[in-house]
């Protein structure tokens, strides 16, 4: 079948500007910088990385919230760079975003059936009124709202319950496509898998496809069927949920792996931590050749510093490393096989 979301080559630079009037362009911030990556329809792509490293530029520039520079992003077959603004328009409905806070994105002055109402009514949804309350009150059902929630205001809902609020206003539209944003971060742990089932039922129930943006890796293991991993503005490693987390190959994905508490307290955490020298670097002056190299415990003379890793298929021996893992470093296989050791690194 084919993929719901297609994007390739995908950019979003933002020009840095000075002088007087800001009118000169100095710069660019390379937000995303050449993405490739597609979902296939009822599925889930994890999307993980640290803040600044841009999933959440590429979360809204494919829903084409934030204009691509670069690149094709095609949903459902239909090229959405190209399309015309009414069009573009039309086709919002089948593409929603979730937020990480719920609340900022909620108008405090409406109930949560004006606010319901008024996504339907927008999108030319429903013959009438009482055809969209109607929906609006299915919808609270599906996620899980008691009816009285309807004339209640977004403060009066503790923030378990205002991310439903917030995926049944996606919801509403009848959506293919949702973009779910740092969707439980601000929540409790033990609110965090509600949220997290609820979005697992919808998908099974509505056969949704879901983008999740998270900078948790232990947020997304579940719920993806795709995990890919960014690093300043590109891709770095992408897999199998499964595989990804038993063979993570990419350097910074282990790195980001070794930072993940053992769920098991009682369990002696007897994993590899590996320490990353230095910051992260600013997307307006990312390292030449592979990006990662400033602070690889791996990076080797001088290949790491001079030529940019594309992301290709791997495969090795004795590993979970299916035809479908990708990985964006020169060394991936000799890293695997130990053969190539890290270098210390002063903490
Ligand atoms: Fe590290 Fe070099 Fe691989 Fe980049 S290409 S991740 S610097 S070993
Ligand atoms: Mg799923």
């Amino acid at each position: 079948a084919s993929p719901l979301v297609e994007v390739k080559d995908l950019k979003v630079h933002f020009p840095i500007k000075k002088g007087v009037i800001f009118d000169k362009v100095i710069g660019h911030v390379k937000a995303v910088d050449g993405v490739d990556l597609s979902i296939p329809r009822g599925r889930t792509y994890g999307l993980v990385g640290e803040s600044g490293c841009g999933k959440s530029t590429l979360g809204r520039a494919l829903l084409q919230l934030t204009p691509p520079t670069g690149g094709s992003v095609e949903f459902d077959g239909q090229e959405l760079t190209k399309l015309a603004p009414g069009k573009l328009r039309s086709m919002r409905r089948r593409m929603q975003m979730i937020f990480q806070d719920p609340l900022s994105s909620l108008d405090p002055r409406q109930n949560v059936e004006s606010i319901l109402i008024e996504g339907l009514a927008a999108h030319g949804i429903g013959a009438d009124r009482g055809e969209r309350r109607k929906k609006v009150a299915e919808t609270l059902d599906a996620v899980g709202l008691p009816r009285w929630a309807l004339s209640r205001y977004p403060h009066e809902f503790s923030g378990g319950q205002r991310q439903r609020i917030g995926i049944a206003r996606a919801l509403v539209l009848g959506p293919d496509l949702i973009v779910a944003d740092e969707p439980v971060s601000a929540l409790d742990v033990s609110i965090q898998a509600q949220v997290i089932n609820l979005l697992e039922e919808l998908q099974d129930q509505l056969n949704l496809t879901y983008l999740v943006i998270a900078h948790d890796l232990a947020v997304v293991r579940h719920i993806s069927d795709v995990v890919g991993v960014m690093y300043l503005g590109a891709l770095v490693e992408e897999a199998p949920s499964d595989d990804i987390y038993a063979a993570p190959l990419h350097p910074y994905t282990r790195a980001l792996m070794s930072a993940v508490p053992v769920p098991d307290p009682d369990v002696e955490d007897q994993r590899e931590r590996i320490l990353l020298a230095g910051d992260l670097p600013s997307p307006a002056n990312p390292p030449k050749g592979c990006r990662f190299h400033t602070r690889c415990p791996w990076a080797q003379p001088t290949r790491c510093a001079d030529e940019r890793p594309v992301l290709r298929q791997i495969t090795v021996e004795g590993l979970e490393t299916g035809s479908d893992h990708r990985v964006a470093c020169h060394w991936a296989e000799d890293i695997a096989t130990g053969k190539l050791r890290p270098h210390e690194v002063k903490a």
